[in-house]
């Protein structure tokens, strides 16, 4: 393990694209044993729809657990990783008064609460920009195969073993893919099988043989199953001398596949595995032992493994994916094949205006609501008991506040 710690201290210390560097490094020392963290995930946190409370109907206890889970996963990152993540959900909006408690269908939420809207790091996050990503996915599928086109899957990795740097992994993946659609070769494969373009998608897990990472590419081309088959297989001869070209070994076609895709029905989830969006469906260990990143927030939650190096392990990742993209549209298929709006991870992590505003609490009062920790006892205590049992919650934690009927306000 020095060996990784040795890494992340020259490595955080060369370079300045950290993820949050004004605390990334200091808020929490390398040498900090778990122990000395204080990870508040004892209690649930609730702020959005992907976070809301539901008490209604009969997937209740699934719905909390679940806003338990995330939440917890998220303040963990935040503890881990500071800056921005750590106020996900928690910060006002600037320009808001008051932050609103609304009602959509059975389920309540908090309105005018800032997210950091990283899909690397945050759970919360993550969940909302994948969730969008998977249904753009999903409608360009359908779209592609409507209009008699074909699509498959390839998943393509470089070798690399558990004390492979991470930045250096990073980059062969990354620009060895580059280079194979920047390629003469690949114009004469493009015009060869009828190429319509292509969405690429960048994972990662931990592993016995560290960080495995690798890219999903979702191909499509107006030619048979067979064709694009073939297609597939000559992309991936480039992508071998790619990949041994930036000096690694040549990939073998042990880590390749390819499968084609004969319905759009699921592949946009599986095209963002790795998101928080497909652990909440299917608790999904990656193969071979192999984890996520957010599997490995759960462990740490959980207590479970090795706690210290998971916290290390984590913050690595969050440097080193920082800046990097994680879906890249070939150019004009989004245009041309997608009818959903193309929005930045930052407008989806926003975009929640649906429903009433049922109450409304002053700056003040959420504040006090944040630092007593019971945000989600709140919107349950909405849910169960209305207004009432809102303001008695809030006179049993100690916070002192005003109640205006007609304006449904505690300021
Ligand atoms: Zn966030």
């Amino acid at each position: 393990m020095a060996k990784i710690k040795q890494n992340i201290i020259q490595q955080t210390k060369n370079q300045n694209n950290y993820l949050y560097p004004d605390t990334y490094h200091d808020k929490i020392p390398v040498h900090q044993l778990p122990s000395e963290l204080n990870l508040q995930h004892k209690k649930d946190h609730l702020d959005t729809y992907a976070s809301s409370v539901s008490i209604v109907d009969t997937q209740t206890v699934t719905v909390q657990k679940y806003n338990s889970d995330i939440n917890s996963l998220r303040n963990i990152a935040g503890e881990i990783v500071g800056g921005r993540i750590a106020d996900c959900g928690k910060k006002i909006v600037a320009s808001k008064n008051t932050v609103d408690i609304v009602n959509y269908s059975k389920s309540y939420y908090y309105s005018g609460l800032e997210h950091c809207g990283s899909v690397w790091v945050c759970p919360v996050c993550n969940y909302k920009i994948s969730k969008y990503r998977a249904e753009q996915i999903h409608n360009t599928v359908s779209n592609i195969r409507a209009g008699c086109g074909s699509v498959g899957m390839m998943v393509l990795t470089a070798p690399h073993h558990r004390w492979t740097n991470l930045q250096d992994s990073l980059d062969v993946v990354i620009n060895s893919w580059r280079k194979v659609k920047s390629g003469r070769k690949f114009i004469e494969l493009k015009q060869k099988y009828n190429y319509i373009g292509d969405i690429r998608v960048l994972q990662t897990t931990w592993g016995k043989n560290g960080w495995h990472n690798h890219l999903h590419i979702l191909l499509s081309a107006y030619c048979d199953e067979i064709e694009l088959e073939a297609f597939a297989g000559k992309l991936f001869e480039l992508w071998q001398d790619k990949v041994q070209k930036a000096d690694f070994k040549r990939p073998n076609k042990q880590g390749y596949k390819f499968t084609v895709v004969y319905d759009e029905h699921g592949i946009s989830n599986y095209i963002c595995t790795g998101g928080i969006a497909d652990e909440m469906t299917n608790v999904r260990r990656a193969k071979d032992g192999n984890r996520t990143p957010f599997e490995i927030l759960q462990d740490i939650k959980d207590n479970k493994g090795n706690t210290e190096q998971d916290i290390r392990l984590f913050r690595e990742y969050a440097t080193f994916f920082k800046g990097k993209k994680q879906l890249t549209w070939s150019k004009g298929m989004k245009n041309d094949y997608c009818d959903l709006k193309d929005k930045k991870d930052e407008q989806i992590v926003k975009d929640e205006t649906r429903g009433n505003i049922v109450l409304s609490l002053s700056k003040n009062v959420f504040k006090s609501i944040v630092k007593a920790d019971i945000r989600v006892d709140v919107l349950n205590e909405f849910a169960l008991n209305g207004i009432k049992g809102v303001l008695k919650l809030l006179k049993a934690h100690g916070i002192k506040f005003k109640y205006k009927p007609k304006q449904k306000l505690i300021l």
